[in-house]
């Protein structure tokens, strides 16, 4: 056949022509490409082999270790201490971290990973979170090389968890005003802290607390506490009556002159950008994280409505399920691919902080209204916590919340858009 002499549109008309042309071009045979609901723009295409591979040792681990475990966790508020070491010994805490003993993984992988422990449970993507991206990553980026030393490899480990102190009562989305003040007493080379910080989550637990203090030039810098070394005067207690992320333990952090040596500040930051920088991390997780827990709300529906008859014929066979079915589908995939791209940006250093913003008020926003309305699909039942669905709604309520709200990133967000601060 030569392709050249035929009229391209009566060419065009026949797709047995134009199989026949991909052959000629491609010297291939045209694969037949089959939709699949559960990765409809087939992200999978895009992922590396080690990254897969990564992904689906955790994958494994989370469904076969960690689901049996989180509706008793949940109902009783249990924070299994031990995950941490079973998370850290499969080389998923500080994953993206080159050296001292971290995997040294890509942000795609990070972002995998979250998504897997967030299909189980948002607490425990939570504490994934705050002990890669907002400890070590506060250590790894502004901590010196003796601090780095000294902490990583047990926080890799999972020996040491770290928290995170950065809100206070007064202060949260307006956290730039915060009143946790350090006074530094050069004699004895100690920094006094002293405050309050608020929905901390692991505080109750911490070895090692990340710190965030007005010194007296007016600037915020960080600490690290390290809770058997510098106790005194700290109190760690527990935010009870908590009905989001059950399975994690939040808290508060008071200081009454807990004294620093100053071979504990972080000494490569000052200001807000220090804080910032640790948070974008752990949002670009949060985005990842949050779609997992819409895939979990959205497979568990499938499977319901499939199985569950009313008026003669399942519930999957209506076209208002298969709406909310679409929609769905429709949000989660549009999501994922937002991630992927600015996880490939962000392993060139070309992402910015707006675009984070973006993923994580867009997907935790979306991965809330779909775990709503997959509790709607299921009547009664989802409201049950044998369902799982019920569990991850609370937990994305705080999931929205935390790590700035999601109208607070709209103001971030405004902000790029018009030049103009609304906050
Ligand atoms: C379970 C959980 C775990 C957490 N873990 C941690 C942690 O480990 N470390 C840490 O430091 N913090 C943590 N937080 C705190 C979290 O980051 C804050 O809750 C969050 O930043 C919001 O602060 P806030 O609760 O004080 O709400 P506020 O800032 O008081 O906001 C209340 C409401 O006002 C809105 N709002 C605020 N400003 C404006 C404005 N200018 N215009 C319009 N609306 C506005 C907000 O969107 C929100 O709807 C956690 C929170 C929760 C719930």
């Amino acid at each position: 056949m030569v392709l050249n002499k035929i009229h391209p549109t009566t060419f065009l008309k026949s797709s047995k022509n134009l199989q026949n042309a991909y052959r000629l071009l491609s010297g291939k045979s045209p694969q037949k490409v089959a939709f699949n609901w559960e990765d409809p723009l087939n992200l999978e295409s895009q992922l590396k082999e080690e990254e897969k591979l990564i992904r689906d040792q955790f994958r494994n681990y989370c469904q076969e270790k960690l689901m049996p475990r989180i509706v008793k966790a949940n109902r009783h508020e249990i924070f299994h201490r031990e995950i941490m070491e079973e998370i850290g010994e499969m080389g998923v805490l500080g994953c993206t971290i080159q050296g001292y003993d971290c995997a040294g993984a890509s942000n795609i992988a990070y972002g995998l990973l979250t998504r897997e422990v967030e299909k189980v449970d948002s607490a425990y993507r939570s504490a994934v979170s705050v002990q890669s991206s907002l400890a070590m990553g506060a250590i790894y980026m502004y901590g010196s090389e003796e601090q780095k030393q000294q902490y990583l490899p047990l926080m890799a480990k999972g020996q040491l968890i770290g928290c995170f102190g950065l809100t206070e009562p007064n202060y949260g989305s307006d956290i730039g005003n915060m009143e946790t003040k350090a006074k530094y007493d050069s004699a004895s080379k100690m920094y006094t802290l002293n405050g309050s910080k608020t929905w901390i989550t692991n505080s109750p637990v911490a070895d090692i607390l990340i710190v965030w203090a007005r010194c007296e030039d007016g600037k915020i810098r960080g600490f690290i506490i390290n809770r058997k070394e510098h106790g005194d005067g700290l109190s760690t207690p527990k935010i009870e009556g908590k009905f989001s992320l059950r399975a994690s333990m939040t808290g508060m952090i008071l200081m009454d002159n807990v004294k620093v040596p100053e071979d504990h500040l972080l000494p490569n930051v000052q200001g807000m950008s220090g804080p910032f920088g640790c948070l974008n991390n752990a949002r670009y997780g949060i985005a990842w994280g949050a779609l997992g827990a819409a895939e979990s709300c959205l497979s568990i529906a499938r499977q319901y409505t499939l199985e569950r008859h009313q008026f003669k014929r399942p519930l999957a066979q209506t076209q208002l399920m298969q709406k909310k079915f679409a929609d769905m589908i429709t949000d989660i995939c549009l999501g994922l691919m937002g991630c992927y791209q600015v996880g490939r940006l962000k392993d060139k250093n070309l992402h910015t902080p707006e675009m984070i913003c973006l993923l994580k008020r867009n997907n935790a926003g979306k991965a809330l209204d779909i775990a709503r309305t997959a509790r709607d699909m299921l009547g009664g039942n989802g409201i049950q916590d044998e369902y799982h669905i019920i569990r991850h709604v609370m937990n994305l309520e705080a999931v929205n919340t935390y790590e700035g709200t999601h109208d607070v990133h709209a103001l971030i967000l405004g902000r790029a858009i018009t030049g103009l601060s609304a906050f």
